[in-house]
């Protein structure tokens, strides 16, 4: 009875460390991806100066709402290494009040054809040809039915973020969907301490996290532009145990270095199966 108790606590205590199954590259312990949504003007005017002055990269999730004027400073972004990510082109999602394009009315067809427009204009600004994406609305839904499925069969995008709040912390990337990546999604009267409290979040967990922010100091959802700096300040301060890079650099990283299923799973794995496998023991190696 002790030595199965023993056996149960290292168990325990294993599991605790096989939740970190990313080593970050150099000296970092965690990742953090700064998103913004919507190809707002207060992103480019607010947003994009305080990111250039901590040097801290960053991703953006474009719709169509894009002009002769925007363009060439999208473009110049993603010549410094930013990200330009899809949004589709009307952000079509569940009818509400301040939501023009309803997804109610499209068909999953129409919503990939969308998805695969916008990633040929997104060619046409940056010459890239692997595209991440942001659900609108974080919804994933067209005509009611949910498209994630369609979108991965078609292979349109390589990674999508969805929404989320505090507890989108990511450690585990063998379960996670690479098409439901989660983010902690911004409403707007957050303070510095609440974006910083999530990187502490993350930089215990030596996982993954992601921030959705939609305007900086304007438009909506608006995160005050001094939060938003001082949270800056504190990942420029650390950038050298916190990893700030773009949505697809981190989880191409993510998924090319995710350590080997531990050793203590496949522990448990027989435990489990000695305890219920038939007396006559006999199995099929297939
Ligand atoms: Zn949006």
């Amino acid at each position: 009875m002790r030595g199965y108790l023993i056996f149960i606590v290292l168990l325990a205590c294993l599991s605790t460390q096989a939740q970190h199954t990313v080593k970050w590259p150099g000296h970092h312990k965690a990742a953090i991806v700064l998103t913004y949504d919507d190809a707002l003007e207060s992103q480019l005017k607010v947003g994009v100066p305080q990111l250039l002055s901590k040097q801290l990269k960053a991703t953006f999730f474009l719709t169509a709402d894009i002009d002769t004027l925007t363009i060439p400073k999208w473009k110049k972004l993603s010549s410094l290494g930013y990200e330009l990510g899809n949004h589709t082109m009307y952000h079509p999602c569940l009818s509400i009040e301040d939501n023009p394009v309803a997804s109610e009315n499209y068909t999953i067809e129409k919503m990939l054809r969308e998805i695969e427009i916008m990633n040929n204009y997104l060619y046409a600004i940056d010459g890239h040809t692997s595209r991440t994406f942001a659900y609108p609305c974080s919804e994933s839904t067209a005509g009611k039915k949910d498209y994630v499925d369609s979108l991965r069969d078609y292979g349109l995008v390589k990674y999508a973020r969805t929404g989320g709040d505090t507890d989108a912390v990511i450690t585990d990337f063998s379960k996670l969907d690479l098409l439901r990546v989660p983010s902690y999604g911004l409403e707007g009267n957050n303070i510095a301490a609440d974006l910083i409290g999530f990187v502490r979040k993350v930089e215990k967990a030596g996982g993954l996290g992601i921030f959705m922010f939609h305007g900086i100091g304007g438009d909506y959802l608006s995160v005050n532009p001094k939060a938003h700096y001082r949270l800056l300040c504190y990942l420029r301060k650390h950038h050298e145990t916190i990893w700030v890079t773009t949505f697809k650099q981190a989880m191409d990283y993510a998924t090319a270095n995710k350590e080997s299923k531990p050793k203590v799973d496949r522990l448990a794995a027989n435990h489990k199966k000695d305890k219920f496998q038939p007396v006559s023991g006999r199995s099929n190696h297939n």
